[in-house]
C-alpha cells in the first residue's frame, strides 16, 4: 500500500526476508485471510478460492518490493515490509526528497498494472474476452479473480489520500512547489475528508469493511500529518537547542532509597549513572520502580542502572534524537561530548520544544 516511516508494531510477525528485507503479517491480515477462507468454504469453487488467497498475499509483497526496491536505487533503505488487510507498508529509514518520494510512491501500483496485464492476456487468449473486475464467490474464476483483485490494489492505492500510495504522489507534486509539512497537511486533510465519506457510505450500505478501511485511512493521514509536522519543527536544529543542560546525576553506589526520594523532591525521572567523571549508565523511573519492588530500597543503582543507554553529540541533527523515541523505546538519550556527560533529551522536553517551535511559526 504505502511507504512509512514508522515505528514496528509489536502485533507482528516476521513469516520471510525477501532481498535483505524482513516481511511481517500483522494479525489483522491474519483474520483478513480466516475471512477469505470461510467465505472460500461456502463456495462451489473453494479450491479456486483458496489457491488465490496464497496469490494474493503473492501479489501485495511485489507491490511492496516495487516501493522499497526503487527507495534502494535512491539510497533509501527499507527496516521491513508488513502486511495488513488493506495492503502493505513498507518502513522505509529515511525521508525521500519528494522527486523520489514520487517514483518510489508510483511504482508499487505500477507493479500490480504489470501483474494484470500478463493476467489480462493470458485471461484473453484462453477464453477470448478481458476478464470481470466483478468479484463472483459463485462464477469464479482463479485467473479473474486474481486479475479483479489486482486491479482493485491499483485502484484502490492510487485514491489521492494518505496513507495511499495516491496520497504520497500529491503530497511529493505538492512538495516540489511548497514546504513539505503544508503539502503533507493538504494531503492529510484531502484523505481524512475521503475517509469521513467512506466511512458514511460504509455505514449506510452497511458495508462493515469499507468503515475498517475508512478508520483505518483515517488514522494514517493523521499519523503522518503529524509525524512530517512534528519532523518540521526540529529541522535545522540541533541536539544542543533542546537538550536539558540543569539535571542531576546519581552515582552507581548510590541506594534506590535515596534517588527514589531525588525522584519524589524534583521533576526530574531519568537519572544518568556517573562514576566520578563517567558516566556508567542510565537509571529510568521504571527503573527505580521495578528495582525497588524486586531489590528493595537498599539495592545499588549499579544493579538497577541500564548500561545500553541512547547516545548523541550536541552536534548531532535533533531530528536523530526524534527518530530514536519510538513507540517503544520512549527512554532518554544521553548528549555526550566525547565521555563528557553535557545534556539529557526526554520525550517532554523534546515536545516542550516542538510546542514553543509551533508557537513561534504561527506569529
Ligand atoms: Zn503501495
Amino acid at each position: 500500500m504505502s511507504q512509512r516511516r514508522a515505528p514496528t508494531s509489536s502485533w507482528s510477525f516476521r513469516i520471510a526476508t525477501i532481498a535483505g528485507i524482513p516481511i511481517r503479517f500483522h494479525f489483522t491480515f491474519l483474520l483478513f485471510m480466516a475471512w477469505l477462507a470461510f467465505m472460500a468454504n461456502r463456495s462451489e469453487e473453494w479450491a479456486a478460492i483458496a489457491a488465490l488467497i496464497p496469490a494474493l498475499f503473492l501479489c501485495v509483497v511485489l507491490h511492496e518490493l516495487g516501493h522499497a526496491l526503487t527507495g534502494r536505487r535512491f539510497g533509501i533503505r527499507t527496516r521491513d515490509i508488513t502486511l495488513y488487510p488493506i495492503g502493505g507498508v513498507a518502513m522505509l529509514t529515511d525521508r525521500p526528497k519528494p522527486a523520489h518520494e514520487f517514483w518510489i510512491a508510483l511504482a508499487g501500483p505500477a507493479v500490480n498494472v504489470v501483474i494484470a496485464i500478463v493476467l489480462g492476456s493470458v485471461f484473453f487468449a484462453m477464453n477470448d474476452r478481458l476478464p470481470s473486475l466483478m468479484f463472483s464467490v459463485e462464477k469464479f474464476s482463479f485467473l479473474e479473480g486474481l486479475f479483479a483483485a489486482n486491479m482493485m490494489l491499483v485502484i484502490f492505492n492510487m485514491i489521492p489520500a494518505f496513507p495511499m500510495d495516491g496520497g504520497r504522489v500529491l503530497r511529493a507534486l505538492l512538495g516540489m512547489r511548497m514546504p513539505l509539512a503544508r503539502a503533507t497537511k493538504i494531503a492529510g486533510t484531502i484523505g481524512q475528508i475521503l475517509a469521513i465519506l467512506f466511512g458514511f457510505v460504509g455505514l449506510l450500505t452497511g458495508h462493515i469493511f469499507l468503515m475498517v478501511i475508512a478508520l483505518f485511512v483515517f488514522l494514517g493521514a493523521q499519523q503522518e500529518v503529524m509525524a512530517t509536522v512534528g519532523i518540521s519543527l526540529v529541522t535545522g536544529y540541533r541536539v544542543a537547542d533542546a537538550m536539558m543542560t540543569r539535571f542531576r546525576v546519581v552515582a552507581h553506589m548510590d541506594t534506590l532509597g535515596a534517588v527514589a526520594k531525588i525522584l519524589l523532591e524534583g521533576a526530574q525521572q531519568d537519572f544518568p549513572v556517573v562514576f566520578g567523571e563517567e558516566v556508567q549508565g542510565l537509571l529510568t523511573r521504571e527503573d527505580i520502580v521495578r528495582g525497588m519492588a524486586a531489590e528493595g530500597k537498599d539495592a545499588y543503582v549499579a544493579g538497577c542502572m541500564r548500561r545500553d543507554f541512547k547516545r548523541l553529540t550536541p552536534d548531532d541533527p535533533l531530528e536523530q534524537a526524534l527518530n530514536s523515541f519510538t513507540q517503544h523505546d520512549r527512554s532518554p538519550v544521553l548528549v555526550m561530548h566525547g565521555d563528557q556527560l553535557v545534556g539529557i533529551l526526554t520525550t517532554e522536553n523534546l515536545a516542550e520544544f516542538m510546542m514553543l517551535e509551533q508557537a513561534r511559526s504561527r506569529t
